[in-house]
C-alpha cells in the first residue's frame, strides 16, 4: 500500500526534531555567540593593558628625558600594531610629546562589530618613575580599533552558527533513519499485513511478526492483533451458524426436514412467476391426513412422528416430478409437481399418493394404514398468487373431506368432474380395442384438376358403451399418454390397409388411404417394419398409403424425425404434414424434411370469408406449396366459396363436409361407387 509521504509518521518525526534542534542549536550557538562577544571585548583590553606594558618604560624615558625623537620610536612601534588608531605621548598640561593616528578601518561589517565593541577603545597607564620615587611625568594614551576585532567574531560567529546548524541537521538525519529502521518500516509492513486479510474471514491468515520486533512493543502488537482476529473469527462463525440454525429453524420443519409453510409460499411464488412467463400450468396439491388425531391417541405420539417420517420418504419417491415437496403443519403435507401440462396428470400424481398409502406403515409391531384426502389447485385458473393456491388447496381438502375421504378433489367442481371422466375414460380405453369398441370412419379426398376422388382419410372412433362417442382429440391425447396409442395406431394401420386392400380389389384400384400417426407413433421404432409388412400383406402398392404427421411432432427432434421419415418413405408411404400453420410452419423444416404433401389446417379454411388474413395464409401456404414441389390439400372445405377460393389460388386436392363427413367402410363403398358413377371415368 503506498502512503503519502507527507504524512509518514517519520516524516512527521524528522519535520519535529529538526525544528527542535534547530531552536536548540540556535539559542545555544547564540549564547555562544554572546559569550564570545564578551571575550572579545575583554580580549581588547587585554591586548591594550599587554601594549601599555609593553611600551610604558621606553615612553617614561622618552617622556622624562623630554626626546621627542624617542618618542615617535615609541608612537612608530606601537603603529606596528594594526588595530593602532592613535597613540600619544604626553603631560596633560603640556603639548604632546608624540603621537600618531590613522583613520578607521573601514571594512564592511563594521555597522554590525560597532553595534557590539563601539567603535574604537582608549587606553591610557600614567607614565611614572621607578618606586620609591613615583614621580608623574605624563600619560601614554592608546585607542585601538575594534575592526580586527570585531572581523574575527564575525568569523567566528558565523562558523559557530554555521556548524550548530549543520550539527542540529545531520542529527535530525540519524534520527529520522533511527525512527525510519525502527518505527515506520516495521509499522508499514504490519499495515501492509493487516490491509490483506479478509475482513469476512479474519482469522484465515495470522500477522507475520517483523524480523527483529518480535519481543518488543511491535511483538506484543502482532501477538495481540493476531488474538483479537482469531476470536473475530471464531464469534463470526458461531454467529453464522447460529443464523443459519435459525433460518432452517424458520424454513424447515424439525421433524421431518421438509420446508414449512413459509418457505413452501416462497418457493411456490418462484414457481408461479416462471410458469407466469412461460405460460405453463402449476398444481398444487394438499395432502391432508384422514384421522391422524385417532391414530397418534392409539399408538401414541412417538409413533405418529414415525408415521410422518416414513410418508414423507414415501411423498420423497415422487421428487424427480415435484417442484416442490412440504409440510403445512400437523398432518398437512402440500405438494408441487414441477411441471404440468394438463390438469389431468395433477390428477394423476393425487392418485399415485393415494395408490401409494394402500400399502401399510410397518412400525414394529404394528403396521398402520393411512388415508388422505387431496385438495387440488390450479395456476392460473383457481388463483394467480402463492397464499390463493395454497389457501384453496386447503380449502378444497378439507371440504372433500366433509363429503368423503381417501380421494382427490380438484377446486373448481366442473374440473373435478371433467378430471374423473378422463380418469375414467384412461381405464376404459385401456379396454377399448380388446371389447371391439374402435372403428374407423374415412372421409374422401377430391383432386380439382378433375374432381375424382383419388384418396380417403382414415379417421378413428371410439364408442364407449356408457358414453356413447368420445371424440378422438379426447381420447387419442389419453392413448398418447399411456403409449396404448402404438397398439390403438398398429390396429388403425392395420384396418385401414386392409380396407384400402379390398377397395382396390372392389376396383377402385388407384384409391390412396391417409393414416394419421401420433408423434408416439413416429417416434416409435417398429413403425417402418411394420408398415412395410402390411403394405406386402394387403399387397398394397407404393404411394397408396399416405401417412399423415403434425408439425409439433416433427420440431421435437428435427433429425430423428427426418431419419424415421425417410425409412418410411423408403417403404414406399408417402408423407404428408397435416395441420399445417398452426405450429412453428419453420421454413427451414420444410426444406430439410422428406414430405410429399401440405395439408392446410381447417381452420384457415373455415374463416377464409370472414377475415382477411387467413385468405393470405392459405394462398401463401399454397404458394409454398408449389415452390416446394409439394402437393397442397385443402382441409375442412365446407363451402362452395372456400372451394372456389382454394382451387383459384391453385390448390391441387381438397377435403371436407363440402365432398362428404366421415363415413364408415359400407358407406364409404356406396360414395366411391356414386362417385364413379357421376364421373365414369373414375380411377
Ligand atoms: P385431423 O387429422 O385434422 O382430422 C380432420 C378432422 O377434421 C376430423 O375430425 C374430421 O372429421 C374433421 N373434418 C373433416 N372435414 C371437416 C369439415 O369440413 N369441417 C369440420 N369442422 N371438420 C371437418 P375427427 O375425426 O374428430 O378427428 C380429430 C383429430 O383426431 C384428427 O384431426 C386427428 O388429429 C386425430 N385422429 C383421428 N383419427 C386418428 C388416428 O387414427 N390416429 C391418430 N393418431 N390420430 C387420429
Ligand atoms: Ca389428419
Ligand atoms: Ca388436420
Amino acid at each position: 500500500m503506498k502512503r503519502d509521504l507527507k504524512n509518514s509518521l517519520s516524516v512527521t518525526l524528522l519535520r519535529i526534531v529538526l525544528l527542535a534542534a534547530l531552536a536548540v542549536g540556535g539559542v545555544l550557538s547564540c549564547a555562544q555567540i554572546v559569550f564570545d562577544a564578551y571575550k572579545t571585548r575583554h580580549s581588547v583590553e587585554v591586548d591594550a593593558e599587554r601594549i601599555l606594558d609593553m611600551f610604558r618604560d621606553p615612553s617614561t624615558q622618552a617622556v622624562y628625558s623630554l626626546d621627542r625623537e624617542m618618542g615617535m620610536q615609541v608612537i612608530e612601534g606601537l603603529f606596528q600594531d594594526t588595530a593602532m588608531r592613535h597613540a600619544s605621548i604626553g603631560h596633560p598640561n603640556e603639548t604632546t610629546l608624540a603621537e600618531k593616528s590613522r583613520p578607521l578601518d573601514d571594512s564592511p561589517s563594521r555597522w554590525l562589530t560597532d553595534l557590539i565593541m563601539g567603535k574604537e577603545r582608549t587606553f591610557t597607564t600614567a607614565l611614572v618613575s621607578r618606586e620609591p620615587f613615583s614621580e608623574y611625568y605624563g600619560d601614554l594614551s592608546i585607542t585601538l580599533d575594534t575592526a580586527t576585532y570585531g572581523q574575527a567574531f564575525l568569523l567566528n560567529a558565523l562558523i559557530l552558527f554555521i556548524s550548530g546548524v549543520m550539527r542540529a541537521l545531520l542529527m535530525g538525519l540519524v534520527l529520522y533513519l533511527v525512527y525510519h529502521w525502527l518505527l515506520t518500516r516495521p509499522l508499514s509492513h504490519i499495515i501492509e499485513n493487516l490491509a490483506s486479510i479478509n475482513p469476512d474471514r479474519p482469522g484465515e491468515r495470522v500477522l507475520p511478526h517483523i524480523k527483529g520486533h518480535e519481543r518488543n512493543e511491535l511483538g506484543i502488537w502482532v501477538n495481540t492483533a493476531n488474538q483479537l482476529l482469531a476470536s473475530i473469527e471464531r464469534n463470526t462463525r458461531l454467529r453464522h451458524e447460529a443464523e443459519s440454525s435459525l433460518l432452517r429453524m424458520a424454513e424447515y420443519d424439525f421433524l421431518t426436514g421438509l420446508p414449512n409453510r413459509q418457505q413452501l409460499q416462497t418457493l411456490l411464488g418462484k414457481i408461479l412467476v416462471d410458469a407466469g412467463r412461460s405460460q405453463r400450468r402449476v398444481a398444487v396439491l394438499c395432502v391432508g391426513l384422514d384421522d391422524f388425531k385417532s391414530i397418534n391417541e392409539q399408538y401414541g405420539y412417538q409413533a405418529g412422528d414415525q408415521l410422518l417420517q416414513a410418508l414423507t420418504d414415501r411423498m420423497r419417491v415422487h421428487n424427480a416430478s415435484l417442484g416442490a415437496l412440504a409440510r403445512l403443519g400437523g398432518d398437512q403435507f402440500a405438494l408441487v409437481p414441477a411441471h404440468i401440462e394438463h390438469p389431468y396428470e395433477a390428477a394423476e400424481l393425487a392418485q399415485s399418493i393415494l395408490d401409494d398409502l394402500e400399502n401399510p406403515f410397518f412400525l414394529n409391531p404394528q403396521s398402520i394404514r393411512l388415508r388422505a384426502t387431496i385438495g387440488i389447485t390450479l395456476f392460473p385458473e383457481d388463483g394467480d398468487t402463492s397464499e390463493q393456491l395454497l389457501q384453496r388447496a386447503e380449502q378444497t381438502m378439507t371440504l372433500a373431506k366433509n363429503s368423503s375421504r381417501g380421494r382427490y378433489q380438484f377446486y373448481i367442481a366442473s374440473v373435478d368432474r371433467e378430471m374423473r371422466r378422463i380418469r375414467e375414460l384412461e381405464k376404459d380405453l385401456g379396454e377399448a380395442l380388446l371389447r371391439d369398441q374402435l372403428y374407423l370412419v374415412y372421409q374422401p379426398q377430391i383432386r380439382y384438376s378433375d374432381h375424382r376422388v383419388v384418396g380417403v382419410e382414415a379417421l378413428l372412433r371410439w364408442k364407449h358403451p356408457v358414453l356413447g362417442m368420445i371424440a378422438p382429440d379426447v381420447f387419442i391425447p389419453l392413448a398418447e399418454k399411456n403409449a396404448s396409442i402404438i397398439a390403438i395406431g398398429e390396429w388403425v394401420l392395420d384396418r385401414a390397409c386392409h380396407q384400402l386392400r379390398e377397395w382396390h380389389v372392389q376396383g377402385f384400384g388407384e384409391l390412396r388411404m391417409a393414416v394419421n400417426l401420433s408423434t408416439v407413433q413416429l417416434h416409435h421404432a417398429g413403425l417402418p417394419r411394420m408398415v412395410n409388412t402390411l403394405l406386402q400383406r394387403y399387397h398394397l402398392p407404393a404411394h397408396s398409403l399416405e401417412l399423415e404427421v403434425t408439425e409439433t411432432s416433427l420440431m421435437e427432434d428435427i433429425n430423428i424425425a427426418a431419419e424415421h421419415l425417410l425409412s418410411l418413405r423408403h417403404c414406399g408411404a408417402l408423407i404428408a404434414i397435416d395441420d399445417f400453420g398452426t405450429g412453428y410452419s419453420s421454413l427451414n423444416y420444410l426444406k430439410t424434411l422428406p414430405l410429399d404433401k401440405i395439408k392446410i389446417d381447417k381452420s384457415f379454411v373455415q374463416d377464409l370469408n370472414d377475415a382477411d388474413d387467413d385468405a393470405t395464409i392459405v394462398r401463401t401456404i399454397i404458394q409454398l406449396g408449389h415452390n416446394l414441389g409439394m402437393q397442397v390439400i385443402a382441409e375442412g372445405v365446407e363451402t362452395l366459396e372456400q372451394e372456389t377460393y382454394v382451387i383459384r389460388e391453385g390448390c391441387h386436392e381438397g377435403q371436407g363436409y363440402l365432398y362428404s363427413k366421415p363415413l364408415n367402410a359400407s358407406e364409404m363403398s356406396l360414395y366411391l361407387k356414386q362417385a364413379q358413377h357421376r364421373n365414369p371415368v373414375i380411377v
